[in-house]
């Protein structure tokens, strides 16, 4: 794995563990030499994990929306950095830039990314490892959730095991980077599920 999209939050949290986790998973990456993809703000989560991989020699690539550059929260300092035209435009080009996806703890903006590249797995549109870093039990209610959608048959457990998760950054990484694809059954289950009830 050469570069890892993370997504995370514009916000540093309630706890300086949030902080800490992303420092944490940027000494994991510039360690193995995993470059930096994201969102490209200077805020929050984001802006700690960019610029600890720029402090440890790593480097960061950031995919911007232009409104978002003309509020001036764009990341200045970054290895690269794309002004793109729109939200659909940056996620397009953060996932093609990239060979894995982490979400970390964040807010809406990171629930949105993180189920978007969920989605584009389960219906096979791309085979890289997706997986949350979760600090301090933040995604437990998550994670109970997915399994929920799963007992209720919205949700193949094969796909809800596409969402990956650790507490730990270095064994988080080791799973993304041992990640074997499988093939998308979504379309055929749903197929198939038209001959069942109702
Ligand atoms: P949130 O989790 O709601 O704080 O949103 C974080 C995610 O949404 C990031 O991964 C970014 O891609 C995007 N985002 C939200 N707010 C900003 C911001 N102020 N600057 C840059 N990107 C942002």
């Amino acid at each position: 794995m050469k570069s890892l999209c993370v997504y995370c939050g514009s916000s540093y949290g309630a706890k300086p563990v949030y902080a800490e986790a992303a420092r944490t998973l940027a000494k994991e990456m510039v360690d193995r030499q995993i470059t930096l993809v994201y969102g490209g703000g200077n805020v929050g989560l984001m802006g700690t994990i960019a610029n600890e991989i720029l402090r440890l020699g790593g480097e960061a690539t950031g995919v911007i929306p232009q409104a978002l550059m003309d509020k001036e929260v764009g990341h200045k300092q970054l290895t690269h950095l794309h002004v793109v035209k729109d939200m659909h435009e940056r996620k397009a080009m953060m996932a093609e830039l990239s060979d894995g996806f982490v979400a970390m703890p964040g807010g809406i903006g990171t629930l949105e990314e993180l189920f978007e590249i969920l989605t584009w797995s389960q219906l096979g549109f791309h085979e890289k490892p997706i997986g949350v870093l979760n600090v301090d039990g933040f995604y437990d209610g998550l994670i109970a959730f997915l399994q929920n959608q799963v007992a209720q048959g919205f949700v193949k457990a094969n796909q809800a095991e596409l969402m990956m998760h650790e507490k730990n950054a270095s064994e988080l990484l080791y799973r993304l980077q041992n990640f074997v694809p499988q093939p998308s059954t979504k379309v055929l289950d749903a197929l198939a599920a038209k001959t069942l009830l109702p």
